[in-house]
């Protein structure tokens, strides 16, 4: 059974609550691009951070980099892009539309939703030509083909360009890696399912350099690390599966692919969030010959030099943050009550914000109370103080947001200096002194709990 289709809820939730507004939306809005609102960067900020942290931070064999979106034009020649990096386009005469032609299948014909382009009577499709999808620009005043100069379609390559630069700096030995986080630029010809597929995205990708002959050593465990990345957002793990490239849908320099998809539901069903290639020493050598620049590693210690291979990582910020959002919807009934909730149980370490809190009354103190411990909490984590409206209504709007704490300050609170810890998995709720309420949110949120459990409070 295929699991259902949350997209529409989820843009008008997304909405709703600030997670992501649709780009220009007052001029009418612009076609696939999409603004992070004040949950949303939060949110995206969270998984960007928590990769950086996996892949750099925590490890002696990665090094970070950031490196520029303009780059000389040269690099995309060499990289196989300005002759290779395009789709085959089909238009159709009769409605006007553009499709990608080896995405038929998933495409649906405007003037018969039910029908694939090419079914309808009136369908006239034309042969598909080569439509490049990078962006040109210029640099500088002058608008001529020497000063073309592209947005980059992918981040890999200021990575490529740097390989000796950051070896030379870090004095890092085979096998060791580069990462980096950027904005990537692609004029998708058919763009959309919200933020999965856009022409204004952030790649998270990492550049591994290694010993040929080793390479699919290195490949094996990347494809299991990245896996493992996965199901550490708290993506279910059902949801996830490997797709491994045939022979016609690899690249013509590599030596294996692998894709990580997550199931979206609906009929976008299992769709790519990752992919784990093994490049050979394609771009290295390639760039070798177009800069003329020698790009080997020099391995003293076994006295070899050789152009290393390469294990590329690469995943969509974006889509793992779409995937994020997916998995995290929940819609439920709740006992005793008409009315269920809509609740995003993301992760508490991806949670945009991590605690509400409420004055049960705007009376006794209670607010000035809720103030003082909200802004001694905000030193810690992001914390939402909310006294507007009855206490069940700031608790569903948390729940949308994804908050997993809420603390209640009550009549009791300014009598005995104590408050209640609300949870949003499982509505529990505990009661502490509100000097520990920072230790002991700190505790859950290293737990990954989002449910009371009062082991956690002894
Ligand atoms: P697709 O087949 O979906 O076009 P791709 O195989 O071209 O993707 P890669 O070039 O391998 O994608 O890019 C790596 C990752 O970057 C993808 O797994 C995806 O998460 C992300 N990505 C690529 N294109 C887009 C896009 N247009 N919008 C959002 N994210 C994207």
């Amino acid at each position: 059974m295929p699991r259902p289709d949350v997209l529409e809820t989820l843009v008008s939730l997304a909405k709703r609550r600030g997670f992501i507004f649709q780009s220009s939306e007052i001029y009418g809005g612009t076609g696939s691009v999409w603004d992070y609102g004040p949950l949303g960067v939060e949110l995206k900020n969270n998984v960007k951070a928590r990769w950086w942290n996996a892949m750099v931070r925590e490890r002696d064999d990665v090094e970070g980099l950031d490196a520029a979106i303009l780059m000389h034009p040269k690099v995309w020649e060499a990289s196989g892009h300005v002759s290779g990096f395009s789709d085959p386009l089909v238009d159709c005469k009769a409605c006007k539309a553009r499709f990608r032609a080896d995405k038929l299948g998933d495409a649906v014909c405007p003037r018969k939703p039910s029908k694939q382009p090419g079914e309808h009577a009136d369908c006239q499709l034309t042969e598909p030509r080569q439509f490049n999808l990078m962006f040109k620009t210029f640099i500088g005043p002058v608008e001529e083909s020497a000063s073309v100069v592209y947005l980059r379609p992918e981040t890999a390559q200021g990575i490529f360009v740097n390989f000796l630069n950051v070896q030379q700096a870090t004095r890092q030995k085979v096998p060791f890696g580069i990462a980096q986080i950027g904005k990537a630029f692609r004029n998708e010809i058919t763009p959309g399912n919200f933020i999965f597929r856009t022409r204004e995205f952030e790649q998270m990708e990492m550049q591994f350099f290694v010993e040929p002959g080793t390479d699919m050593e290195h490949f094996e465990r990347w494809k299991q690390t990245r896996l493992e990345w996965h199901l550490g957002l708290g993506l279910d793990r059902d949801r996830l599966a490997f797709h491994q490239h045939t022979d016609k849908e690899l690249a013509h320099y590599a030596r294996a692919a692998f894709d990580i998809n997550f199931d979206f539901g609906g009929t976008l069903g299992f769709q790519e969030i990752e992919g784990v290639h093994n490049r050979s020493d394609f771009d290295l050598r390639q760039h070798q010959e177009f800069s003329s620049k020698k790009l080997e590693y020099v391995d003293q210690a076994n006295n070899k030099r050789y152009l290393p291979y390469v294990i590329e990582t690469s995943v969509g910020a974006d889509r793992v943050t779409l995937a994020i959002l997916v998995n995290a919807l929940r819609e439920e009934a709740v006992e005793g009550e008409q009315e269920g909730r809509t609740v995003m149980g993301f992760h508490p370490a991806l949670a945009p914000i991590k605690a509400g809190v409420f004055p049960l009354t705007k009376k006794d103190g209670q607010p000035e109370m809720a103030e003082r411990l909200a802004s001694a909490l905000r030193k810690r984590f992001p914390v939402f103080y909310d006294e507007a409206g009855a206490i069940g209504r700031r608790y569903r709007r948390q729940d949308e947001a994804g908050t997993p704490f809420g603390i209640t300050i009550d009549s009791d609170s300014t009598a005995n200096d104590s408050v209640t810890i609300r949870f949003r998995d499982d509505m529990g709720q505990i009661r502490v002194a509100t000097s520990r309420v920072a230790e002991v949110l700190g505790r859950y949120l290293e737990a990954d709990h989002a449910r009371a459990d009062s082991r956690l409070v002894e």
